[in-house]
């Protein structure tokens, strides 16, 4: 079927209008309507392609329409997708081993948001302060730090200091401190007899890819052995071969109690999240305790047990590594042509725009305008975290558009 240039115009249009009629204005989206994915490019209604830089939030580390995981998921969908956890089913238990493989830890317990599985590490760390370390009766403390994304529940925002995030949203959840990001000295400070744990994410991916000070982790690692409190790393987006290590605390070759993760786990096709510690941890678990009827569901299991498969070739990690240098190099280069900060990562960069040249958002509309979708956060910083799948050229591509974006203006 062909169709004129006014009639997919209009359906541009169409799309955007039913959206922000019907659906609540909880996003601000750029003004593109996509169709279709093949690897690390996307096709909107018009047929225009784009190259997709936020890959889902990290999500799509592997690709759109990654063929492995569309095949495993294809032959899942039409066997079996839900049988709740009243029963046990074929799936789940081969993905819990591949998991704790991995991961080197001895349980998992899965979700399906990555929320979720952050809720699911502040129970499970709750509980293991009463019953394993011995802190007193509803006294339970999380030190979180400050500029954290950790998600968007009632409690999850209860610890954010994003004013967009929390607004309107009281009362919230107590038992949770805060700390500088990356500082040490700050979080021991806050340490007492009521701290179970600190959560935080290794490399702060909402928060602009900020990295912590060399050292951070292991620093981090030394201080909660010490007092006895459990390391808590939300690796839902850092991790999964995002930094060009299977987890950002691989950097300081550091093994966290709990690891927090989500996103790439369902490879963008479906949402699967879980955390993953050992049996003195996640042993505080019983049955009726905690649940999910989708967590731990056969499609998401099979989906999941597939993206382990993928990750334990080491190839996407190494894929992120190789295109990774050449994104930094590139960006570099335009450190003083209109760049005043740029933060990388593997395959992950923030960068900072001259606040007097544009805002964040203009630079996300004219990368699009060039055929190259991004996001921006907090202002003047933009994120680029292309599927590892991006080759060479595609790096290329997101860079001279970048250079054009900033020299030319919106
Ligand atoms: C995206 C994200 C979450 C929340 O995941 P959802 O699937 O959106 O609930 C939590 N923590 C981090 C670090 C994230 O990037």
């Amino acid at each position: 079927m062909t169709t004129t240039t006014s009639d997919q115009v209009s359906s541009t249009a169409r799309h955007i209008e039913a959206t922000e009629a019907y659906a609540a204005h909880n996003y601000h989206p750029l003004p593109v309507v996509l169709t279709s994915g093949e690897g690390a490019w996307v096709t909107d209604v018009d047929g225009k392609r784009y190259l997709d830089c936020l890959a889902g939030y990290s999500a799509l580390n592997f690709g759109h329409s990654n063929p492995r995981l569309v095949a495993r998921a294809t032959e899942q969908l039409s066997r079996l997708t839900l049988t709740s956890r009243a029963f046990y089913n074929d799936q789940l238990g081969d993905f819990a081993r591949a998991l704790t493989r991995l991961t080197g830890k001895d349980m998992i317990l899965p979700m399906n948001s990555g929320a979720e599985a952050v809720e699911t590490a502040i129970k499970v760390s709750r509980r293991w302060g009463y019953e394993v370390k011995g802190v007193p009766a509803d006294s339970a403390t999380i030190i979180t730090m400050r500029g954290n994304f950790h998600g968007r529940t009632t409690t999850i925002v209860s610890f954010s200091d994003d004013a967009v995030a929390t607004t309107g949203y009281a009362p919230f959840t107590g038992g949770f401190r805060s700390a500088a990001y990356g500082d040490i000295d700050a979080i021991a400070a806050q340490i007492d007899d009521s701290v179970v744990g600190v959560l935080f994410e290794p490399v702060q991916g909402e928060g602009g890819v900020v990295l912590p000070p060399e050292g951070f982790l292991r620093d981090l690692r030394a201080l909660c052995t010490e007092r006895g409190i459990l390391m808590i790393a939300d690796e839902i987006q850092s991790g999964l071969a995002r930094t060009g290590e299977t987890f950002a605390c691989d950097h300081e070759s550091v093994v966290p109690d709990i690891y927090i993760l989500g996103k790439a786990l369902g490879g963008g096709l479906y949402p699967v999240s879980a955390i993953a510690a050992n049996r003195d941890v996640l042993g505080v678990i019983t049955p009726g305790s905690h649940g999910s009827t989708f967590g731990g569901n056969p499609l998401a299991a099979a989906i999941g047990t597939e993206v382990v498969a993928m990750l334990e070739e080491g190839t996407f990690q190494q894929r992120s590594r190789e295109i990774g240098e050449r994104l930094e190099v590139g960006l570099r280069a335009l450190i003083g042509k209109g760049l005043v900060g740029v933060r990388v990562r593997g395959a992950w960069a923030g960068v900072d725009v001259d606040p007097a040249l544009m805002s964040g958002r203009q630079v996300s509309e004219a990368l699009m305008a060039r055929g190259v979708l991004a996001k921006d956060t907090h202002g003047s910083t933009v994120r680029f975290a292309p599927p590892l799948v991006a080759s060479h050229d595609d790096i290329d591509v997101l860079v001279s558009a970048l250079a054009d974006a900033l020299e030319q203006g919106a």
